[in-house]
């Protein structure tokens, strides 16, 4: 059976003018619906605002941002739009950087979610005779449920396999002839290194052909390799529970930027000291306002999210705009010697080394009240223990980071199997510096 080529025509194949015509629509009506939130009613008035204020998109930046702590303060329900007998789930963040947060759903949320992720996956080729298996945890973690609704919507064939007991996962891959897994990359490389000790070629024994990867920053190197390794097509896949969850920006075949669906969300990207927005290229801030969703909208929500908007038009013919890959949040930088560093700039330079395997782990400490950074890294099992070709390795992997990240790491490489492996988003930094 021949599919169209988009799952949304109606929304997916906008012009510029028209999809901002229907973001100024929505808003509109989003500003209205958020004065049944007393969190919203008492910041408009606060600020001498109605919902007449916001007349054109420019005048969103007259709403206040609303920040995570905004959503900690009004825990759990502070921030609904609508009577808690018309929602109908809950979902909280992992809460990597703190306390969790509460995030309502009414069935219609629930549907348009599905809807929007449901989109990304058949703008990546997914059809109904897809077999699509997600390692998610499902819980309170959106990368569950959130891509089952949506896979079952599409009309794959789904394999919910959630988190962990990686030969399972092997087994269901193979018996069941899965075609499509959803997986955080770092558990990507994980399958693929238990294919190995139990000699499953991806290639020859499994029908593999498209890895959905995201819920935490990764390289383009580290992609590269998870394609390299299943012999895959791998698309990042960028959400977070604030927006519902996995559907919010997602790459297209062209895998040159992440599209961010902008019929139900307005994307900006403000410097985060100045909070003043910054020219389409630049990176950023995101900061995003979602304008079709009715629990519990949120109005210029700061992401802490750092991306640039990719200028230009895509060639797959969707004009919603493309985001880069993330560089990681504000709160990941880790700032050493007074220099600003991003963990995924280090992990950038060790991808290249294909003598390399896929874990490292950095530690900040001080030592003689100075502070230092080292850089484990597990090798390639397949690598030599020579022990002059692996210091000469060593100072090679030392001297490109130094030039990354301008500051010099004590680089140590590990066997295979000695950094821990989380089975859900990966820790790769940890700091035991002392704080003066
Ligand atoms: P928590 O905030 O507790 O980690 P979420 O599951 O909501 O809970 O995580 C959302 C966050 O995960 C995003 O704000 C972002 O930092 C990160 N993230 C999600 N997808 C990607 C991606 N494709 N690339 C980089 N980071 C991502
Ligand atoms: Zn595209």
């Amino acid at each position: 059976m021949e599919y169209p080529p988009f799952y949304n025509p109606e929304y997916e194949t906008l012009e510029r003018s028209e999809l901002e015509a229907l973001q100024l629509k929505r808003l509109k009506e989003t500003v209205v619906h958020c004065m049944q939130s007393p969190f919203y009613k008492k910041r408009f008035a606060e600020n001498k605002l109605t919902p007449d204020s916001i007349q054109s998109l420019d005048d969103l930046k007259r709403i206040p941002f609303t920040t995570k702590q905004d959503l900690r303060d009004t825990y759990p329900f502070g921030m609904a739009s609508v009577p808690l007998e018309k929602c109908v789930r809950l979902h909280s963040s992992s809460g990597t950087t703190g306390n969790p947060t509460v995030i309502l759903h009414t069935q219609r949320d629930l549907d348009q979610w599905a809807n929007a992720l449901a989109r990304c996956m058949w703008m990546v080729g997914l059809r109904p005779y897809d077999v699509f298996q997600n390692s998610s945890g499902y819980g309170m973690f959106t990368g569950g449920l959130g891509f089952q609704y949506a896979a079952e919507r599409l009309g794959m064939l789904t394999v919910p396999a959630a988190a962990g007991n990686t030969k399972r996962q092997l087994k269901f891959i193979t018996d069941f002839g899965t075609t499509a897994v959803h997986a955080i990359p770092s558990y990507a490389t994980r399958i693929f290194e238990v294919m190995q000790e139990l000699g499953i070629d991806p290639r020859r024994d499994t029908r593999l052909h498209t890895l959905i990867i995201g819920a935490e920053p990764h390289s383009e190197e580290q992609r590269r390799r998870i394609e390299e390794m299943l012999g895959v097509k791998a698309y990042n896949s960028f959400g977070m529970s604030e927006m519902c969850g996995p559907g919010v920006a997602f790459e297209c075949k062209e895998q040159n930027g992440l599209h961010i669906w902008e019929d139900y969300y307005i994307v900006e990207i403000v410097d985060p000291d100045t909070l003043e927005p910054v020219p389409d290229g630049e990176v950023g801030e995101m900061v995003l306002t979602t304008i079709n969703r009715e629990a519990m909208p949120l109005l210029r929500y700061r992401t802490r999210d750092l991306t640039r908007i990719l200028p230009g038009p895509c060639p797959c013919g969707r004009q919603h705009k493309r985001l880069d890959r993330m560089k990681g949040r504000s709160d990941d930088m880790i700032i050493l010697k007074g220099v600003n560093i991003f963990p995924i700039q280090i992990e950038q330079v060790l991808m290249q080394f294909k003598e390399l395997g896929n874990n490292y782990l950095i530690t900040l400490e001080t030592s003689d009240s100075n502070d230092d950074m080292t850089i484990e890294v597990e090798l390639n099992q397949l690598f030599t223990d020579d022990y002059s070709r692996l210091q000469i390795l060593t100072k090679e992997i030392t001297r490109q980071i130094k030039d990354e990240i301008l500051v010099t790491p004590h680089v140590k490489l590990v066997p295979k199997g000695v950094l821990p492996q989380s089975e859900g988003k990966a820790v790769r930094v940890k700091d035991l510096r002392k704080k003066f």
